[in-house]
């Protein structure tokens, strides 16, 4: 059975990131500065570069892949929680290049806005904290 918890939507930052801004960075700066502790992100734009992880569930390691080209930010998705008692900011990216191809995967620091607008619903309710989990090598929220 899944875990849950009951939430309400109170607030919404929208914001427009700085150009050269490392957009997970940039993100988890503007949480922590408003203090949201528990919310979902949204986001459109492009980057100059970008780097993004693939978990490989059989070793239980990130795969980093590097893109060194500018890609348009067709998703961003992703939510706010608690790690090691701060806003924490999970997120994943599809990308499109110039032939309307699209990839993605886990937003990894390294990866650089050109342009970024971003919604950041904060959701009021209980901390969502987490922790390392055995079954996955994850962490994941613990509730
Ligand atoms: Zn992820």
């Amino acid at each position: 059975m899944a875990v849950y918890r009951e939430t309400k939507s109170c607030r919404t930052i929208v914001a427009r990131l700085d150009y050269h801004a490392d957009l997970l960075a940039e993100m988890t700066e503007l949480c922590q500065r408003e203090n949201i502790r528990l919310g979902r992100i949204s986001g459109i734009g492009a980057l100059t570069h970008a780097k993004l992880g693939f978990y490989h569930q059989e070793n239980r390691q990130y795969q980093t892949l590097a893109i060194d080209h500018p890609v348009e930010i067709l998703s961003l998705l992703g939510n706010v929680s608690i790690k090691d008692g701060l806003p924490f900011v999970h997120a994943h990216l599809v990308l499109g290049n110039e032939r309307g191809q699209a990839f993605g995967g886990h937003l990894m620091a390294g990866t650089i806005v050109f342009a970024a607008e971003v919604q950041i619903e904060e959701l009021a309710g209980p901390e969502f904290t987490r922790r390392h989990d055995d079954q996955t090598g994850l962490t994941l929220w613990q509730l």
